[in-house]
């Protein structure tokens, strides 16, 4: 059997490690915070389920390791300065930006930016924490402790929030998974559907993008690019250099699901184009106590993370990848009543996308 280091004992970490038990590869997802001492052996392959994390006894000895991969990678993207450097440096398109400086105002910014300008904290933020909208010229300022540790974005006026997973080998071979349509609300990621056929004349564009910049970085693994859908143009929004929330419905839409594709790149497996059933759907569960009845909807593939409920804390998910359209929305249907009222929103959404 061989082992595999994952750097971070989220979600993330729990749901690569289920995936390696077809393949008798032992995940052993590590604690950030943990102060033991872990017996990594030199052939074992390190690898990260989140793309920063805190200086901690644990956390230094798997990135000593001479066998991390990625390990250039996190320190580019897990800053958006460098992120977006390395984006416009390929000539990819996402939204016009610059970065906060000492002496930079809020009305420079809105000269050069418009009149929505959202500030993003350079590193730190998930699920729309660690953003600042400047909204009307003349009234907003920058908070004082943001200068030189933001950047600030255009509002891009977008149709839809689309992603894109993407592997590659150490060979340098690429496939992706079609294009995940994705529902954020303030922020966070509540729901998504994948494939879509009205989004199929985007997939060589999205391919294409995510390609070059993990060819660039010589990336080993998955990787997941958020985008803007202006028209029929794709603008990056953001990278992710691990297994991503909004591939999420590939464990049940895809032969080979996203936690199992980065274990094989990550081990020197073989990587395949996956094969995709039907439409998937995935519904986040975020803030809500779990509720065992959910498993009673046909074809609800639950997976519940076991962390405290807490507001706005992504608890768990829920994939459906039924027969036919028709079934899923049925099946949504059954779990509405279910779910707490706010979930009407999202539900509708996908039942939208399943006309
Ligand atoms: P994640 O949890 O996906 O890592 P995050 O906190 O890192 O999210 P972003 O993905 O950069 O933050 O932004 C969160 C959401 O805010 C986006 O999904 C989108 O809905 C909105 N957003 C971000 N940037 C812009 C922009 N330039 N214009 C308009 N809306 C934006
Ligand atoms: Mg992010
Ligand atoms: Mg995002």
């Amino acid at each position: 059997m061989s082992r595999i280091w994952v750097l971070g004992a989220g979600q993330l970490g729990q749901m690569l490690k289920h995936a390696g038990m077809p393949l008798d590869l032992e995940v052993c997802p590590v604690d950030i915070e943990s102060e033991e001492t872990f017996p990594l052996q030199p052939h074992e392959q390190v690898t990260a389920e989140r793309e920063q994390w805190p200086d901690t006894a644990a956390t230094r000895q798997l990135a000593a390791h001479p066998a991390f991969v990625n390990l250039e990678t996190f320190p580019i993207l897990a800053d958006r300065f460098t992120q977006k450097s390395l984006i416009d440096k390929l000539g990819l398109a996402t939204a016009p930006w610059q970065l906060v400086e000492t002496d930079t105002s809020a009305e420079q910014l809105h000269q050069q930016l418009g009149e929505r300008v959202l500030l993003k904290r350079r590193t730190g933020g998930y699920d729309g924490r660690g953003q600042h909208w400047l909204r009307e010229p003349g009234l907003d300022a920058i908070p004082d402790d943001w200068h030189e540790q933001a950047i600030a974005e255009q509002a891009i006026d977008f149709d839809e929030e689309m992603s894109v997973v993407g592997m590659r080998g150490a060979d340098g071979q690429c496939f992706f998974y079609p294009l995940t349509l994705n529902l954020h609300v303030n922020g966070i990621l509540l729901g998504s559907a994948a494939p879509l056929a009205r989004l199929a004349h985007l997939q060589a564009e999205a391919e294409r993008m995510l390609g070059t910049l993990m060819n660039d970085l010589d990336y080993v693994g998955v990787m997941a690019m958020e985008c803007f859908r202006v028209g029929d143009h794709l603008l990056i929004n953001e990278l992710a250099p691990r297994v991503h929330n909004s591939g999420h419905w590939t464990q049940a839409g895809a032969n080979i699901s996203q936690f199992e594709a980065h274990l094989r790149a990550v081990a020197k497996l073989p990587l395949v184009q996956p094969t995709v059933k039907n439409t998937s759907v995935m519904v986040n569960l975020v803030g809500t106590e779990r509720n065992d009845a959910w498993l009673s909807v046909p074809g609800a593939e639950l997976y519940w993370y076991g962390k405290d409920v807490r507001p706005g804390r992504k608890v768990g998910h829920i994939n459906f990848c039924l027969d036919s359209h028709a079934d899923t929305k049925a099946a949504l249907d059954q779990l509405q009543p279910l779910l707490p009222v706010n979930y009407v929103q999202v539900l509708n959404w996908l039942r939208s996308q399943l006309d």
